[in-house]
């Protein structure tokens, strides 16, 4: 059942890039650094698509997302290099509403993880392992980077990002959450002051 869904998946995706070379126009000659200057960092959220809430066409910015849009050592990485080689000056954090990143702790997957690696569910009760056999101690050396609070995780990301040795002080970085229920990007006026270009 299960490998059945998973080969209609890749059938699917396989068509619909047959469709997309179809219609792939003249995009073979964008150049490699983004032609808007500017970077997203953002959840991995199915519901968002970043190329349609703020507005960007194939060779416009680079998007870099992982679980929670957190500012985490390799999406720093990446910004790093998005700038220093690749010339981006404008960067945005952007976290949104109902992330998953805010129903669970580090201590509860590693607890699941430990026991089984198996899709857990969840219910009023909280997460649930649904078998309990094959699970691995290693999840206590990963830090998940869950959200407790949304204003304030886009705040502290930016102000990590803002105060990174690597990140020149000319960078503006903006922070914002995505309404998923509106489709509508929330300021976060802390977090955007915190990412301001200070005056010299
Ligand atoms: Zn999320």
């Amino acid at each position: 059942m299960e490998t059945q869904v998973r080969s209609q998946v890749l059938h699917e995706v396989l068509t619909a890039n047959e469709a997309y070379v179809e219609s792939f126009g003249d995009k073979g000659s964008l150049p490699l650094p983004p032609g808007r200057h500017f970077a997203i960092l953002t959840c991995m959220d199915a519901r968002l698509d970043p190329a349609k809430y703020a507005g960007l066409a194939e060779g416009d910015a680079h998007v870099i997302r992982n679980a929670g849009g957190r500012a985490s050592d390799d999406a720093i990485r990446s910004l790093i290099i998005s700038h220093k080689l690749l010339g981006t000056t404008e960067w945005f954090v952007i976290h949104h509403t109902d992330c998953g990143m805010e129903l669970f702790t580090d201590d509860i997957i590693r607890g699941l993880l430990k026991k089984s690696l198996k899709t857990a569910t969840i219910d009023a009760s909280g997460w649930r392992n649904v078998t309990e056999e094959g699970g691995s101690d290693e999840a206590k050396f990963v830090s998940f980077l869950t959200i407790s609070n949304l204003a304030d995780s886009v705040t502290e990301d930016v102000e990590r990002i803002k105060s990174h040795p690597l990140v020149p002080a000319d960078i503006a970085v903006y922070g914002y959450i995505y309404d998923v229920r509106t489709g509508r990007l929330i300021d976060v006026p802390e977090a955007t002051l915190a990412g301001a270009i200070a005056e010299s």
